[in-house]
Formats: C-alpha cells, sequence, structure tokens
C-alpha cells in the first residue's frame, strides 16, 4: 500500500556550504541554568551513543544511558578496524570537502540527501581534531603528522587510522569523556539492561521500558526526549561480520510505535571477509578494507586451476578481474562493486577453498607483489595483526600464501528514518549512528561509518536536541497510564516467547534458517520471484516460531537464550520488511542488485524518473501490511549520473 502523502526531511535551503552553519543558528537553546531540569535517555554506547551522551551531560543535561554489554567498551563499534575519514588533504592530493560529499553521493548511488551528505562531509575535520584532543593514538608519519591511507570509492588518502583498532580507540576516547560525565553525577549508566519498549505520552517519546539482564526486572525510566544509537541489523541474516548481540530490537519496537523505517533492505555485502568453512558456523570475520591498498584480488583463469595451490599458479593464468573491469579505481572499487564482481567470479565456477552447497566460494587477496615493492616489514608494519587474525583463523600465512576471501553482510544502510535533526517521525525520538537510515544512501563507503556516528554524537545531536527540549516543559514525575500500559505489553511479549505450545527448536536454529531465506533471496542479487517466494517463507517460519520456539530457563536470572529470541522475533518481521522493501524497488542501484536491471556486464541500472526517492515504511498493525511513505530526493549540486569506476 502506497500513502499519498510525501515525506520531508526538512533539508535547509541556501547554498549547501553555508546550510548547517545558518541551520543551527537558527536553531532553538537551552540556558545553561535551565539544562539541568531536562532529562534525556540514550540507548546505546557505541560510538554514537557514547559520544551524543558525553556532549549532552558535558552541556549540563541529565542523561541516562543503557547498553545490554557489561560495559560500553564492549559496544559494536569496537570492532572497527579500517579507519575514518575526513577531508583533510593531508597528502596535498586534491582532497577537499566538496570532493569527500562527491564521493559519498556517488558511492551511495544517489539516493541520499545532499544536505546531511554534505554537512557529514564538513564535519569530518572536526572529528579527527577531538578525536586527537581526547589522546585517540591515531598512526603519525615519521613527522609527526597523521598518517592516512586510501579507502574503496576514492581517489585521495583521507582514512585515519589505529592500526587495524580504529574503532577501538575511537571508542576508549568516547567512553572516556563519558565516564568522566559519570563521575561529575550527569550520567547515570547502566550496563547489563535492555530497552525493551519506548513509552509514548500523548504521542511523543517521552522514556523507555528496560529489563535487567541479571534479574530479569522490567523498569521504567522517564525523560523529555529519547535517542536511539543501538547500532545495525546486519545479524538478521544470522551470518554477519557484526558482533553476536548487533539486534534491530530497539528500532523494530519504536518502528512500531509509529517510526517509520527507511530502506530497509539497502544491506551492505563486504567483499573481503573469511569464507565461510562449514555450514553450521556462525559467525563470519573482516578483513579489512585497508588490504586493498597493497592486496590484489584474483582468481584462476580456468576452473581447472581452482584447486591448485596459488603459489603454483603462473602470473598468465591469473585474472585480476577487478584491475581488468576497473581500471581507474582497480581494487579500490567501492565495496557493492567489488562484491558483486567476486560472486560473478565464484558463479562461473573459478572460485577457490572450500565448498559450501556445492559451490567454492573464494578468491584470492594476495600480498605478494607488495612484499617484493615494499618489503615484508613494511607490510607486517601495516597489516600485521590483521596477518596474524587471518592466521589464528585459518592457519594460512597471507605473507607465504594469498588469503582467501569471500563478501559478507556487514552493515545496514537502511534504519530508523530521520530528518536533518536526525528525529524520526515520532515527536521527541532521536537516532544515531548505524541504527538511523543515515547518509549512505544504497552504498556505504568504506571509514565512513565511523564518521557518520561520531559526527552525529559529538555534533549534530547535541545541537538539534537542544533545540527540542527548548520548546517542552520539563516532564513531571507523575503515574501516567501510558508507563503501565507499556509495561503490561512488555511483560506479555515476555510471557508468550516462554510460553510457545508446541516448544521444539532452539531460537538459534530458527534464526539460521531466516538468515539462509535472507541470504539467498535478499542478498547480493534480488530478483521479483525469489523476493516473492521469500516473503511467504519468512511468514511461515515466523508463524512455526511463536508455536515451537524453545527457551530454556526462565525470565528471573540471566537467560541469553531468552534476550536471543527476543531479538531474533523481532528480526521474523524486519526480514518481511526488507524483502517487501527489495521487491518494491524495481530498479537496480548501490548494494540492491535486482537482476531483472542490469546491464549485460552485471552493472546497476537505476531508474531515477521512478524511484529517486527514500522509501520509509509505516507499520499499519499488521507486519504483513506495510505503507510506503516515499521521501523525494533533490539533486541540485550533483547532477545524478551513471557511476563509473572504469
Ligand atoms: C567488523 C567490522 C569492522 C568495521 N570497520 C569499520 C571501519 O573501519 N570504519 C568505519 O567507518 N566503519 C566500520 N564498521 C562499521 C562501524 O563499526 C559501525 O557502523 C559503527 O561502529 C556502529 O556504531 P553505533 O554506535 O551506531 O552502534 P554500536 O557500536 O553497534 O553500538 C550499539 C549500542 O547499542 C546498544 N544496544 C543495542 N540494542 C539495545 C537495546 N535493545 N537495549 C540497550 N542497548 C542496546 C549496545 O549495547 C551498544 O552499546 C565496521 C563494522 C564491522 C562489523
Amino acid at each position: 500500500m502506497n500513502e499519498t502523502i510525501q515525506l520531508d526531511g526538512h533539508s535547509p535551503k541556501g547554498p549547501l556550504e553555508q546550510r548547517w552553519t545558518q541551520h543551527k543558528y537558527n536553531l532553538r537553546v537551552v540556558s545553561p541554568a535551565n539544562r539541568k531540569h531536562y532529562r534525556i535517555i540514550v540507548v546505546g554506547t557505541g560510538l554514537a551513543g557514547a559520544s551524543a551522551a558525553a556532549s549532552l551531560a558535558e552541556m549540563g543535561y541529565q542523561v541516562t544511558t543503557v547498553c545490554f554489554q557489561d560495559s560500553p567498551r564492549r559496544a559494536h563499534s569496537i570492532a572497527a578496524q579500517g579507519g575514518i575519514n575526513a577531508a583533510k588533504n593531508y597528502h596535498n592530493d586534491g582532497d577537499s570537502v566538496w570532493r569527500l560529499f562527491y564521493d559519498m553521493i556517488k558511492g551511495g548511488d544517489f539516493r541520499a540527501r545532499e544536505s546531511n551528505v554534505f554537512r557529514l562531509a564538513e564535519l569530518s575535520t572536526g572529528i579527527i581534531d577531538q578525536a586527537v584532543a581526547q589522546g585517540v593514538p591515531f598512526a603519525r608519519e615519521y613527522s609527526g603528522y597523521l598518517a592516512n591511507r586510501s579507502f574503496g570509492g576514492a581517489q585521495v588518502s583521507r582514512t585515519f587510522y589505529a592500526r587495524g583498532q580504529t574503532g577501538q580507540q575511537l571508542l576508549l576516547g568516547a567512553y572516556q569523556a563519558m565516564s568522566r560525565q559519570v563521575a561529575l553525577g550527569h550520567i547515570r549508566h547502566l550496563s547489563r539492561t535492555e530497552m525493551q519498549d519506548l513509552i509514548l505520552i500523548k504521542g511523543q517519546a517521552k522514556g523507555i521500558i528496560t529489563r535487567n539482564l541479571l534479574t530479569g526486572e522490567l523498569v521504567s525510566h522517564l525523560a523529555d526526549c529519547v535517542l536511539l544509537c543501538t547500532g545495525g541489523y546486519g545479524n538478521a541474516y544470522y551470518l554477519s561480520t557484526n558482533a553476536k548481540g548487533c539486534n534491530a530490537s530497539a528500532i523494530w519496537r519504536a518502528h512500531k510505535k509509529g517510526a517509520l523505517f527507511a530502506n530497509p533492505s539497502f544491506t551492505q555485502i563486504h567483499p573481503t571477509c573469511i569464507p565461510q568453512h562449514g555450514e553450521l558456523q556462525s559467525k563470519l570475520t573482516l578483513m579489512s578494507e585497508s588490504l586493498r591498498n597493497d592486496g590484489r584480488i584474483w582468481a584462476p583463469k580456468h576452473a581447472k586451476d581452482c584447486d591448485r595451490n596459488p603459489n603454483e599458479i603462473a602470473e598468465s593464468d591469473r585474472d585480476y578481474f577487478l584491475e581488468r573491469m576497473y581500471p581507474a579505481f582497480g581494487n579500490l572499487v567501492p565495496r557493492d562493486i567489488a562484491s558483486r564482481a567476486v560472486k560473478l567470479i565464484c558463479d562461473e565456477g573459478r572460485g577457490v577453498g572450500h565448498e559450501i552447497n556445492g559451490q567454492k566460494l573464494g578468491v584470492y587477496l594476495d600480498f605478494a607483489d607488495a612484499i617484493v615493492e615494499q618489503g615484508a616489514t613494511t607490510i607486517n608494519e601495516k597489516y600485521g595483526n590483521l596477518f596474524e587474525m587471518y592466521h589464528r583463523i585459518t592457519s594460512e600465512d597471507p605473507t607465504q600464501q594469498p588469503m582467501r576471501i569471500y563478501p559478507a553482510v556487514h552493515y545496514t544502510m537502511g534504519g530508523l528514518w530521520v530528518d536533518y535533526n536526525l528525529m524520526t517521525t515520532i515527536d521527541g525520538l532521536f537516532a544515531g549512528g548505524e541504527a538511523n537510515f543515515s547518509d549512505h544512501g544504497a552504498n556505504r563507503l568504506g571509514a565512513s561509518a565511523l564518521m557518520q556516528g561520531l559526527a552525529d554524537g559529538y555534533f549534530i545531536l547535541p545541537a538539534t536536541v537542544s533545540d527540542y527540549l527548548a520548546r517542552q516543559k520539563p516532564l513531571a514525575d507523575a503515574d501516567y497510564p501510558e508507563v503501565a500500559e507499556t509495561r503490561l505489553s512488555v511483560q506479555k511479549h515476555l510471557s508468550r516467547l516462554l510460553s510457545a505450545p508446541d516448544p521444539k527448536h532452539s531460537p538459534d536454529d530458527f534464526h539460521r534458517r531466516l538468515g539462509q531465506i535472507l541470504w539467498d533471496n535478499c542478498g547480493m542479487a534480488r530478483n521479483d520471484h525469489d523476493l516473492r517466494q521469500a516473503i511467504m517463507q519468512i511468514q511461515q517460519l515466523r508463524e512455526a516460531y511463536w508455536q515451537q520456539v524453545k527457551i530454556t530457563g526462565d525470565n528471573k536470572q540471566i537467560n541469553q537464550v531468552l534476550e536471543r529470541a527476543g531479538r531474533i522475533a523481532d528480526f521474523m518481521e524486519l526480514a518481511e520488511l526488507m524483502c517487501r522493501d527489495a521487491l518494491q524497488r524495481e530498479e537496480s542501484c548501490g548494494c540492491h542488485a535486482r537482476v531483472e536491471h542490469l546491464t549485460p556486464t552485471g552493472e546497476v541500472q537505476r531508474h531515477d524518473n521512478q524511484f529517486s526517492y527514500v522509501s520509509a515504511w509505516r507499520y499499519s498493525g499488521n507486519v504483513s501490511e506495510p505503507i510506503l511513505v516515499k521521501e523525494p530526493l533533490h539533486f541540485d549540486f550533483v547532477s545524478p549520473g551513471i557511476r563509473n569506476y572504469q
């Protein structure tokens, strides 16, 4: 069903480079003396949430933060390896805010808002300064200047990094800033606490119900506004590079309370992951994109060579297919393009490594040339910890034989729809970081997720949340009937999970089956027929789930099976929306490759005249009947062209 009203992202007008400055000037502020009267809840303390909480508390608001891990330091952000972009132009190679803006708009295949993307490019430089001031140990040149490297989709060097631990170091910086506020009493932090539902009072987001994961106790928290910074939902696919706990529950439950969900099918599949080695595997591992700076990707030219020792395959029998197909960007083409090329090679029967479901799923990422040119010491200095991780998992040494890689689910560009102020369609509910549908359009360029999460947290939300609060009276403490109602519905949901009529299978068993349906039908290639089939399969699986899910233990103590069961129940519903979104978008763009809309050489074909919009879905009360609302996209500064990396 389509809704005729169109969404307005409230992008400011005027010259692009003045929009954010002008907008900030127009935003209201709360006087310092009054800030202590306002309460803010921040759900999630990864990079987006920790930076937002620290900044808002520093301004003087009373902040409550929650996360489900035992410490904010264990948020998934800690896994980010490769780096963070900033248009500093330290290499004097022609970088600028405008170039970063252009690269992101083009990289996202013209499916993101110009105003937001420009703002992100503009804020990128301040993030690095902020992190350096906090003591984040970025890699440096001999001269002492910060070092950078290149990432996919860019022809300049703008990625700042701390070896292969950029996310960890940035998170420690944000956590440190947050801890200072905890010590000052401005942040009340609750670990091992999971948001169960959003409390709406007269239609406004005014609190959350949480479950204490150690005791099972349900607690209500009230505030003047709520920020969801709860990360991405790539784990809907079961196998992904995300941490096992990453989930969609907070944003999905907010969606069911009225927040629109944007572009749910836009999933990033990263080309350089360690291939799956068994059908019962539960986790995949990323090999950072930074490796494509020096590693060359190839496959045997002839299928008969696929089982041979790669070191014995002659140069003339190797196909450096990315360099052949995309000579201008070579191994550094954007992720969606590289992933599709790897899939194409494996589908042709030229994959290497283990067989999964009868197909060899892997190609080589080779450092032999780089070692000859730069020396083993230099290459080890750059990538040593990634090599070690690969060695530990595969028992193969990448300095002696090429790595094997295959694409895997990595990041979700979709998420809660937000306007320019990062507010969702629920008044007073904001979303930051990977949880919002953000600025990446149909494909995210490498090293821009950390940039976006920190821009949201350190710079955007402090300004826009203040504007919102300036228009509110602090919420009085009272017995609001909405609190008891929400709490009751949470209790019912938990009881239903614990009392399936015919408990037979573990939640993980259902999750594995769900993931397979999504990967096969809503993964790197999608088509009308398979998506329709997938929707039916998901509906059947969901029905079986509520009948047969078996949860051991109870609700009164630590019960990780119950925690997972709740998250999987939400994935079961979101997965259907992902397929419906992919079905509705009858074009290809970025990560979304509808096989009916590909060129004969396999490149995506957008249909701008029909699909130049953000798809935002409204919950209708029935997960199988979502309502599509469109936010038209306008391009005043960049004209949407064919994305050419050749
Ligand atoms: C292996 C890997 C490597 C990556 N490398 C890079 C890179 O080099 N550069 C780059 O730019 N990007 C990278 N990314 C992407 C980037 O790491 C993420 O997009 C980013 O860290 C997300 O940050 P976040 O703050 O939005 O969410 P997260 O870090 O996922 O934090 C989510 C928070 O929400 C909390 N939470 C979730 N649900 C609930 C709930 N219901 N109740 C309470 N709390 C909840 C969690 O406890 C956690 O604190 C990488 C991603 C992966 C998977």
